[in-house]
C-alpha cells in the first residue's frame, strides 16, 4: 500500500513538522566513541556510461563462453573411442582451458567495481593479529560479498540504480583510535580494536566491514538525514547479513527511534516488516535527493513516532 502511495506522492513531499523535531543524537550517545563517521560522496557523471560498457562486456562475455562449450559437446561426440593415453591428456587440458575461459568471464563480470585491502599496521598487536586471523585476502572478499548484499537489500540488482561514481573499495587497516569509519569509499579500521577484541575476532570484523560498506553505497539524503539513521541503516543491512554480535540491544530496545546502529537498526527491521518487505530498499532511494521525517507517512502511512511507540508496544514498551 505504501510503497504505491510513496511514488503518488513523490511531488508532496513535507519538511519536518515542528512538532516533529529532527534531534541530534543524545548527548551521551555522542560522547560515546562513534563506530564510525560516513562522509558525503561527491558524486561523478559518467556512472551510466559505464554500466552501458559492463553490459555490453557481458554479452560479449557471454558468446566468449557460448563457443567452447559446444565445442566441448563436439569434442565429447566425437570421442567415441576409450578415453586414455593422449585423448585423456587432451580432454583435460581442454577442460582446463574451459575452466580458465569460465574464470575470465566471471572476473570480467566484476570488472565494474574493485576491491582491495592493505595492512598499514603490520609489526604491531592489532597489525598482526589481523594477518593471522582475518587477513587480506578474506577481507578483499567481504568487500565485494558485502557490497552484492547491499545492493540486494536495497533492490539494486541493476548497476544503473546503484550510487554512481564507485568503482574501488578499499580497507586500510591503521593504527588509529575508535573501530572504523568510511571516508567516501574508503574503509579505515583500528588496528588497536583488533588486538583488544575479546572473542571471534575474524566475524567481528566481517560484521564491521558490513556496516561500512553500506556506508559506501548508501544515500543520505545530501547530508540531512538523521545521523542515526544513517548509522541504523547501516547496522540494519549487517544485522540482515547475520553479523548482528551479542552485544547489541534486542529487538524493542532503545529510547529513540534515531538513536542509531543496533536500535535503529532493529526498528527499521520492524517497519520493514509493517510495509511486507521493501521499506528500507524504498527508504534509500527517497534519501537519494534528501530528507523529511514525513518519509514514514509516504511509505507506512504512520509518522515515525506513531510507528516508534507501536514498536515498543509491541515489545512490552
Ligand atoms: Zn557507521
Amino acid at each position: 500500500m505504501s510503497l504505491r502511495r510513496e511514488r503518488a506522492k513523490k511531488a508532496s513531499r513535507s519538511s519536518n513538522r515542528p512538532d516533529e523535531p529532527r534531534s541530534p543524537l543524545p548527548s551521551a550517545v555522542q560522547s560515546l566513541p562513534q563506530l564510525c563517521s560516513a562522509k558525503p560522496f561527491l558524486k561523478t557523471q559518467g556512472g551510466q556510461e559505464r554500466d552501458a560498457a559492463l553490459r555490453h562486456d557481458l554479452n560479449a562475455t557471454q558468446k566468449h563462453v557460448a563457443f567452447p562449450r559446444s565445442t566441448f559437446l563436439e569434442f565429447c561426440r566425437l570421442s567415441s573411442t576409450p578415453i586414455g593415453g593422449s585423448a585423456a591428456i587432451d580432454l583435460m587440458a581442454f577442460v582446463l582451458l574451459l575452466l580458465c575461459v569460465l574464470a575470465a568471464a566471471a572476473a570480467g563480470g566484476a570488472r565494474a567495481v574493485e576491491y582491495e585491502a592493505t595492512n598499514n599496521a603490520l609489526g604491531t598487536p592489532g597489525g598482526n593479529r589481523f594477518q593471522a586471523e582475518v587477513g587480506l585476502d578474506y577481507s578483499r572478499q567481504v568487500l565485494a560479498d558485502a557490497s552484492a548484499f547491499t545492493w540486494d537489500t536495497f533492490g539494486q540488482q541493476n548497476p544503473a540504480d546503484r550510487k554512481g561514481g564507485v568503482d574501488r573499495v578499499s580497507l586500510v587497516v591503521e593504527t588509529m583510535g575508535g573501530v572504523a569509519y568510511a571516508a567516501g569509499n574508503r574503509i579505515h579500521l583500528s588496528a588497536g580494536y583488533v588486538a583488544g577484541y575479546g572473542g571471534d575476532v575474524r566475524r567481528e570484523v566481517t560484521g564491521v566491514l558490513y556496516h561500512e560498506v553500506v556506508h559506501v553505497w548508501q544515500w543520505n539524503g545530501r547530508g540531512a538525514a538523521p545521523g542515526g539513521l544513517v548509522e541504523g541503516i547501516a547496522d540494519y543491512v549487517r544485522l540482515k547479513a547475520g553479523y548482528a554480535p551479542s552485544h547489541w540491544v534486542k529487538p524493542g530496545g532503545g529510547n529513540r527511534w534515531d538513536q542509531g546502529y543496533d536500535v535503529t537498526a532493529h526498528f527499521l527491521d520492524y517497519c520493514n516488516g509493517v510495509a511486507g518487505g521493501g521499506f528500507v530498499a524504498a527508504l534509500n532511494r527517497k534519501l537519494r535527493d534528501g530528507y523529511s521525517d514525513g518519509f514514514f507517512v509516504e511509505l507506512l502511512g504512520k509518522t515515525v513516532q506513531q510507528l516508534w511507540a507501536e514498536y515498543k508496544a509491541k515489545y512490552g514498551g
